[in-house]
Formats: C-alpha cells, sequence, structure tokens
C-alpha cells in the first residue's frame, strides 16, 4: 500500500511554496508519491489573470522534473467543464484503489471545504493535510477542523509551521522584478513565463 499526496490548485503560476508543501507533507507523511493536479476551469476563480490549461500545466511539468517522486495529471484538464475535487478523487480511487489518498491543501482551501460539491465524497476518499500560510492560521484550521469538518466525516493532519510566504498572485504582481520573485520561482518556470510572455499587462 502506497500513501499518495495530491495538491490541486490553479498553478498560475506553479511556484517554490506549491513545492515546499508538497516536500514537507511528504515528510512528515510518509507519502510515497505526489501528483500536481492543474484546474481545468477553477469552480470558484473567474480570473482574467488565469493563462491556459495548457501554459499550467507545461509550468508544472518543469518544476517537478528534478524530482522522481513528482508527478504531474492532467485529468481535470483532460476531463473539461468545472474541475471538481470529489470527481478527481473517485478517478484516483479507481486507478489506485489499494492506496491511501492524502489531499493537501494550503490554509485558504481548507477553510472553505465544507463550502466544495460533495464534500462527504472528498472525505471518504481521502485523508486531508492542512499547511498553515501565516504564523496565526493553526488554531484558526484546529477550530474549523473540530467546527465544521469533522462533524461532516473529514480526517485531516493538520500542521503548524508555514512553509514559505508566497502566492501565485504576488508572483504575477511581481512578473518584471525578478529581484524580488528568484527564490520564490523555479528558474525554469521564470524563463517559460518570459518566452511564452505570460502575465504581462
Ligand atoms: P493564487 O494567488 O492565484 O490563488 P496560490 O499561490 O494560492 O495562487 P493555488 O494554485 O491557488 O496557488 O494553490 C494550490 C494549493 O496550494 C492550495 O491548496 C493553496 O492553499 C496551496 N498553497 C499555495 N501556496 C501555498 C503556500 N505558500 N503555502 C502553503 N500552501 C500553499
Ligand atoms: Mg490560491
Amino acid at each position: 500500500m502506497n500513501k499518495i499526496g495530491i495538491i490541486g490548485g490553479t498553478f498560475n503560476p506553479i511556484h517554490n511554496g506549491h513545492i515546499l508543501l508538497a516536500n514537507y507533507c511528504k515528510e512528515k507523511l510518509n507519502l510515497n508519491k505526489i501528483i500536481f493536479i492543474p484546474t481545468y476551469t477553477p469552480p470558484h476563480k473567474s480570473d482574467k489573470d488565469l493563462v491556459s490549461e495548457v501554459h499550467r500545466l507545461n509550468m508544472c511539468s518543469i518544476a517537478v522534473q528534478n524530482f522522481e517522486d513528482y508527478l504531474v495529471s492532467d485529468i481535470e484538464i483532460k476531463r473539461k467543464g468545472k474541475s471538481y475535487t470529489y470527481e478527481t478523487l473517485t478517478n484516483l480511487k479507481e486507478i489506485y484503489p489499494d492506496d491511501s489518498l492524502y489531499f493537501i491543501t494550503g490554509a485558504d482551501m481548507f477553510l472553505t471545504l465544507e463550502k466544495w460539491k460533495n464534500p462527504n465524497v472528498i472525505f471518504d476518499k481521502a485523508i486531508i493535510a492542512a499547511v498553515p500560510r501565516n504564523r496565526m492560521d493553526f488554531e484558526v484550521l484546529n477550530s474549523h477542523y473540530i467546527n465544521f469538518l469533522k462533524p461532516l466525516g473529514a480526517t485531516a493532519c493538520i500542521f503548524d509551521e508555514p512553509v514559505l510566504s508566497v502566492s501565485s498572485t504576488f508572483i504575477r504582481e511581481n512578473i518584471d522584478n525578478y529581484d524580488l520573485i528568484e527564490s520564490l520561482i523555479d528558474r525554469n518556470v521564470y524563463e517559460y513565463i518570459t518566452k511564452n510572455n505570460l502575465y504581462r499587462k
């Protein structure tokens, strides 16, 4: 039996916070592999800055190329339509029936999970791992789990230290200031962005 971490997101673009989130959960939870799954059309984002799913998928592949246990899946992109996590986890459980799935989220996503479509299916298929995005998050995450998610059947591991305070929004807003974002994004992903003229106003 393997333990597989799943990280869903827009990855617009993928940054070192996503990679450190994966590294941290892999080590703490003893995961065998991690699958990054870029969304097709995110259900809760109508973002004019959202670049095509092909670009987002390519950037994810570039960012994980030196990690042998990290994969990128186009399962949501191929499915098209709105990307629902309950459907993705149902599909993955069919592909990996004997493995345990860990759905890895940052604090912001964890705090909305009960509002996602069919949260009971999500909680049935996967254990949830939650990582703070800043120092204040731990207590909030814990009480959200106890008050909202546990009563819906969730099992969660909540960690108490943030990995790296960065967001894709910050990267997009500072795309022309490489000195500022150099330590926050993979060099080859940055080159891909430049070559394809992404996120420039
Ligand atoms: P945006 O600013 O566009 O929303 P983002 O940085 O939040 O981008 P997403 O693709 O929305 O990236 O996030 C995918 C998943 O990774 C989510 O569960 C999110 O909470 C988590 N995540 C993103 N950045 C971090 C970070 N620095 N630390 C911990 N979790 C993170
Ligand atoms: Mg986000």
